[in-house]
C-alpha cells in the first residue's frame, strides 16, 4: 500500500490503518519520511515546555495517571500557581529555546474563579512572544471563549486511547465527553493538541483506532502528541506489559501519514526511550518533543541530554511561525534556508545555549 497524496483526509478505514501498521518496517518509515519532507523541513524540531499549574487531586480515575486523586502515587499536591511565578518559568522556557509554553491543570474543568488566573496566565505568556497552550480538562463553550479572547492558541485534550478500550482506562468520563470538548474548542477558534497514550494494555487494533479517531477531526489536530505509558508505582497500570518500541514507532509513522500537517509529538515516555529509539521517532516524522526536566509530574529527559541528541542527530529548534504577510514568509523561507545550511552549527550553538 502505497500514500500517494498527502491532502487531509478523514474517511481512513481501520483495514487501510491495519495495511499501514502490516507494512514491512523499512516500506513504512520510508513513506513517513516522503509524506513528512513534503510538509516540513525534515530536520527542524518544534520545542514545547510543560508546567503543571495545578496538581494532583485530580476527581477523574485516569488509569495511568499519578495525578488522579483516586490513586495513592505519593505525588505532592500543588494548588493553583500565582501568575507571576508561571510567567517566570515560561520566560526561562523562552530562553531555553521553547516556542510553545504549555501549561497543564489537574481538573475535570476549570472552575471560573481558576478560569480568571488562567485567562491572566495566558495574556502575560503570550506577551512574551510564546504561543500558549492549556489543558484544563473538558471546557463548555463559554470557556472556551474565555480563553480564546485572553488569546489562548492551543487547547490540549487527549483522546488517550480508542473508543472501544477507553472504558477500561476512565470511567468518570466518556470518550465522547472527549469529542465534544475537542469540538467546542475548536468552535471557538483554538487550535486543537490532541492525541493519545501507547503501552496502557490495549491490543493493535485500539492503537489503529485511536489514529482513525484523531484523523476524524476536521481539520486534524494541529499537534498529535503520541506518547508512551510511564508506569507510575501506585497507579493500576504499573504493571502493565512494555509496548514494544518498533511497534511504538510504527504508530508514530502510521500518524505521519494519516496527519500529514500535523505535528507528531514524541511526548511522555522519552526518558525511557534509548536515543536509537528517539532517532527512529524522528525518521518516522515525529517533529514535537517537550523540552525541560518534567512533563506535568513524571521525569523527561534532562535539557542538556536533548541538546546532545539533538546535535547528533543534526537536528534543529522549528522557528514560530505566526501569522505571516508575503514579506514575512519571504524572509521566513530566507531564514529556513540559511538554517539548512547552518544545521549542524544551529544543533550545536543549541548545546551550548544556557537552559
Ligand atoms: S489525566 Fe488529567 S483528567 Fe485524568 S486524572 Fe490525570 S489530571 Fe486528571
Amino acid at each position: 500500500m502505497t500514500i500517494t497524496t498527502t491532502a487531509q483526509r478523514h474517511d481512513w478505514t481501520l483495514d487501510e490503518i491495519n495495511a499501514l501498521f502490516a507494512l514491512p518496517f523499512n516500506d513504512l518509515l520510508f513513506q513517513a519520511q516522503q509524506v513528512h519532507r513534503a510538509h516540513f523541513d525534515a530536520n527542524a524540531v518544534q520545542i514545547s515546555t510543560l508546567l503543571s499549574i495545578k496538581t494532583g487531586a485530580c476527581p477523574e480515575d485516569c488509569k495511568y495517571c499519578p495525578q488522579s486523586g483516586h490513586y495513592n502515587t505519593q505525588l505532592e499536591k500543588e494548588k493553583l500557581l500565582e501568575v507571576e511565578k508561571v510567567v517566570e518559568q515560561a520566560k526561562a522556557a523562552k530562553e531555553a529555546g521553547a516556542s510553545r509554553f504549555c501549561m497543564g491543570a489537574a481538573w475535570r474543568s476549570p472552575r471560573d474563579k481558576d478560569l480568571v488566573l488562567v485567562e491572566e496566565m495566558v495574556r502575560q505568556v503570550k506577551a512574551l512572544g510564546l504561543e500558549t497552550c492549556m489543558t484544563l480538562g473538558m471546557v463548555d463553550s463559554d470557556q472556551a471563549s474565555r480563553l480564546a479572547t485572553a488569546g489562548l492558541d492551543y487547547y490540549n485534550h487527549n483522546l488517550d486511547t480508542s473508543p472501544d478500550y477507553y472504558g477500561e482506562i476512565i470511567t468518570t468520563r466518556t470518550f465522547s465527553d472527549r469529542l465534544d470538548t475537542l469540538a467546542t474548542v475548536r468552535d471557538a477558534g483554538m487550535k486543537v493538541c490532541s492525541g493519545g497514550i501507547l503501552g496502557m494494555g490495549e491490543d493493535a487494533q485500539d492503537r489503529s483506532a485511536l489514529l482513525q479517531q484523531l484523523a476524524k477531526l476536521s481539520p486534524h489536530p494541529e499537534s498529535v502528541p503520541i506518547n508512551m505509558l510511564v508506569k507510575v508505582p501506585g497507579t493500576p497500570l504499573e504493571n502493565v506489559e512494555d509496548l514494544d518500541p518498533i511497534e511504538f514507532i510504527r504508530a508514530i509513522a502510521v500518524a505521519r501519514i494519516m496527519m500529514p500537517q500535523s505535528h507528531v509529538r514524541l511526548s511522555a515516555g522519552r526518558e525511557q526511550m534509548s536515543e536509537s529509539t528517539q532517532a527512529l521517532a524522528f525518521l518516522a516524522g515525529a517533529n514535537s518533543i517537550f523540552y525541560g526536566d518534567t512533563l506535568l509530574t513524571t521525569g523527561n529527559p534532562q535539557a542538556d541530554i536533548d541538546r546532545a541528541l539533538f546535535a547528533k542527530l543534526g537536528l534543529h529548534p522549528e522557528r514560530r511561525e505566526t501569522c505571516e504577510d508575503d514579506a514575512t514568509h519571504a524572509q521566513r523561507l530566507a531564514q529556513q534556508a540559511e538554517q539548512h545550511a547552518r544545521a549542524e552549527r544551529v544543533a550545536e550553538l543549541a548545546v551550548d545555549a544556557s537552559v
